[in-house]
């Protein structure tokens, strides 16, 4: 199990920086938000934790000891800049080497790499999220929030949602998180459901007189005769055709 905890800059009584009609602790809850959600629905083997949820005040200190009580593998800020400027850049401690170092490198070029933002580098500073953590720890700034271009593009949900994508895409490098497996549908190919089992049975066997491989499932309190079961949708239709031409009522269920 990987545990990420993920701290949304800002909140409550502090905005954080201002501008074009947007303020940094609504975005950075936004973000840190899908991080966590990607996360969830699509891997497995990954706990989140965040140092708030919604639009709350939070210490730094709390926040780190959040993080430090909880023994998080992993500490990802998320900000947005201001001052002037356009693009990305991200930090960590100064002076940390791997692993720290390693996963500042794939985080920085995914989330580059997914929002084509100005690469204003990977940096260093002394940071209390980044100093206080006793993991390794990530602090990332998206964008400038007091510059046109990249307000614009910080007010687009489906901009958001790339930043998002690519954090995740970075930690699941850094962490060889894997995927959960999506089972595929099974489509089954029937050609009748009946209440009384003989008449299943009886359809079953004209079936197979005609050379098709025949099961009665009870499902559902119906007997029901399928002649096949796919992962593939067009082999099952194939299969369906066929029944059909030769003078059965064949459907497709999933
Ligand atoms: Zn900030």
């Amino acid at each position: 199990m990987v545990k990420i905890f993920i701290d949304p800059g800002h909140g409550g009584s502090d905005s954080g920086a201002v501008g074009n009609g947007l303020q940094e602790k609504n975005i950075t809850l936004m973000i840190a938000q899908q991080i966590r959600n990607i996360l969830q629905n699509e891997y497995e083997g990954v706990e989140i934790r965040m140092s708030r949820n919604g639009d709350s005040t939070v210490s730094l200190a709390a926040r780190t000891n959040a993080a430090n009580n909880w023994n998080a593998d992993f500490f990802l800020s998320i900000h947005v800049n201001a001052g002037g400027g356009t693009g990305f850049e991200s930090y960590i401690f100064p002076g940390v080497g791997a692993p720290t170092s390693t996963y500042q490198n794939e985080i920085h070029e995914e989330v580059i790499a997914e929002t084509r933002f100005n690469n204003r580098g990977k940096k260093s500073a002394n940071f209390h999220v980044l100093r206080e953590t006793i993991m390794p720890a990530l602090l990332t700034e998206n964008g400038f929030i007091d510059t046109a271009i990249d307000a614009n593009q910080l007010k687009d949900s489906n901009f958001i949602t790339k930043i998002a994508r690519g954090h995740v895409n970075g930690l699941e490098s850094a962490f060889s998180l894997q995927k959960k497996q999506t089972q595929s549908p099974i489509y089954r190919v029937q050609i009748g459901a009946f209440k009384v089992k003989e008449n299943a049975e009886k359809t079953a066997s004209q079936a197979s007189e005609k050379g098709f491989d025949t099961a009665v499932l009870f499902r559902d309190n119906l007997f029901k005769v399928q002649i096949g079961a796919f992962s593939n949708r067009n082999n099952a239709e194939r299969l369906a055709q066929r029944a059909r031409e030769a003078g059965f009522n064949a459907f497709i269920t999933s």
